[in-house]
């Protein structure tokens, strides 16, 4: 027995302005009032937080960050501390999502420490992790994924590994229309559950683990079928309020 409830994320990008997400945010709240069984969050660009803050802080919504620095403070130009996260209401925060580590060159070094500062400051990271096309096809997905996790956790506890959240993101599918099959998804998955009970024991059966790349309402259930896949991380198709209400109620 396990004691996982789907957790279904949705993650903005670089989309939305205040307006847009206040618009989001009172439309959205009453289309998922009902769900009781799985948790939602969405991970807004840093401008938009306030805004989810002022509408969601007491609602059944999280709110989350796409990214977030190591330190405490200082003279770090343009970084977003853990704990201004926290002050704006923020639960979550996605670290090493692929377009960071393409466009922004971040490595397994640097997310080690922001998962390790996120959860000093009580913030659930959703780690991402994924193979690119030629890894796949070259029959080195799973032997890449899996160092990834041991290279991502390394500055953790066993306990501390075990309020995770890991995301399985082929490169290949995010953004693309391109959905990993259900098979492929959950052999992943157990792959990176197997990983995680290699460092963390036991803790690793509640360890939620999410799969992300183009679900959309009509291929989110067949996923969340599979014995390991815990939920799902969504870009494009949690822009609308409605398109994600539908995928949530759909998992
Ligand atoms: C993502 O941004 O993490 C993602 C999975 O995007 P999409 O759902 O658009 O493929």
């Amino acid at each position: 027995m396990n004691s996982r409830k789907q957790l279904i994320a949705g993650n903005w990008k670089m989309f939305m302005n205040t307006q847009q997400a206040r618009e989001f945010a009172l439309d959205f709240q009453g289309r998922v009032a009902d769900v009781t069984d799985k948790e939602i969050v969405i991970c807004a660009p840093f401008t938009a937080l306030h805004v989810l803050k002022e509408e969601w802080e007491e609602g059944i919504i999280h709110i989350g960050a796409q990214d977030v620095f190591y330190q405490k403070e200082g003279a770090y130009t343009g970084e977003i501390s853990p704990a201004m996260l926290v002050d704006l209401a923020c639960t979550y925060v996605i670290i090493g999502h692929s377009e960071r580590r393409g466009y922004l060159k971040e490595n397994d070094e640097l997310i080690a420490q922001k998962i390790k500062a996120a959860l000093e400051n009580n913030l659930k990271p959703i780690l991402c992790v994924g193979e690119n096309l030629s890894q796949r096809e070259d029959g080195k997905a799973l032997s890449f994924v899996r160092s990834q996790v041991e290279k991502d956790l390394s500055e953790l506890s066993s306990s501390d590994i075990g309020k995770i959240v890991i995301a399985y993101e082929p490169v290949w599918a995010i953004g693309t229309g391109k959905t990993a099959s259900p098979q492929d998804a959950q052999e992943m998955c157990a792959a990176i559950r197997s990983t995680l009970a290699g460092i963390a024991g036991a803790a690793a059966n509640n360890i939620q683990i999410l799969y992300g790349g183009s679900v959309k309402a009509d291929n989110i259930k067949e996923l969340t079928k599979k014995k390991d896949i815990d939920g799902a991380l969504v870009g494009g198709a949690s822009l609308d309020p409605k398109q994600f209400a539908d995928l949530i109620h759909n998992a």
